[in-house]
């Protein structure tokens, strides 16, 4: 099964917001697939009254960590959850970079997303310069730890490996580089959990995914479904990334 998130950044208004909720619930969605869609906060009750397709659910891009209070700005889990949001994105690079969110924020935009009955995608990815510097590894292990320390499970959890020089840019990682990373990924959560749990684990990549490259990216042992920014705001290209995930993961149980 194949994970899909469409991640609609800061991009469009309400209008074009339902115009694209409603196409995407009225396409047939591979058998096979299962979409998240993750409109701004402005949007997500208009969004959520558009889908009414079984294998498509509400996402929010970020929680705060508290549950209210005064907190101006922010937006709860506990009120992601009261919209009809099921998943929640923590720990996008975009927010670690303009945020300065770190791996102990993250964590806790983890703990808060699980604390409203939320399922969690916990980004994570490294610079250009780190891989550069050889330390892709190490800093996405570092990232990947810190937010599943202390847990037993990963039940409610999808972890996105998105390498920051590929959100964005068209340069998406070769399927080599993205299976390299989804194993390291893997062993730290065996290393930190248990194999078993490892084994299970929802891990997706994340990363200029278009129609033409998912397929082989999917074929990829380890790559479990896609995160989206660009091409998902855009209902024919978000669907036939679902088909060709849905393609690419059937050539590799062959
Ligand atoms: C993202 O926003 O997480 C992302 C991967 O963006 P894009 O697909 O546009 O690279």
């Amino acid at each position: 099964m194949q994970l899909i998130v469409g991640n609609w950044k800061m991009h469009g208004t309400l209008d074009k917001a339902r115009e694209l909720a409603r196409g995407i619930a009225r396409s047939k969605v591979p058998i096979g697939a299962r979409l998240v869609i993750a409109p701004p906060f402005p949007f997500l009750d208009v969004v959520k009254k558009e889908i009414t397709n079984l294998w498509i659910t509400l996402g929010a891009q970020d929680t705060a960590i508290e549950k209210d209070g005064p907190f101006t700005g922010q937006v709860s889990a506990e009120m992601l959850a009261d919209v009809g949001c099921e998943w929640v994105i923590v720990g996008h690079s975009e927010r670690r970079a303009h945020c300065h969110e770190t791996d102990e924020v993250v964590a806790k935009k983890v703990a808060a997303g699980m604390r409203a009955g939320l399922n969690v995608i916990a980004c994570c990815g490294e610079t250009l310069a780190e891989r550069e510097a050889g330390r892709h590894e190490e800093v996405v292990a570092r990232q990947v730890r810190a937010v599943i320390a202390g847990r037993k499970d990963l039940e409610n959890m999808a972890v996105a490996y998105e390498p920051v020089w590929a959100i964005g840019t068209g340069h998406v990682a070769t399927p080599e580089q993205a299976g390299a990373m989804h194993r390291r990924v893997r062993a730290t959560i065996a290393e930190t959990i248990s194999p078993e749990v490892a084994a299970s684990a929802v891990v997706i990549y994340g990363g200029s995914v278009k129609p033409d490259n998912m397929e082989a990216l999917a074929a990829t042992e380890g790559v479990d479904g896609a995160l989206v920014g660009g091409a998902s705001l855009e209902t024919r290209s978000f669907l036939a990334i679902a088909e060709n995930a849905v393609k690419g993961e059937a050539k590799r149980s062959k």
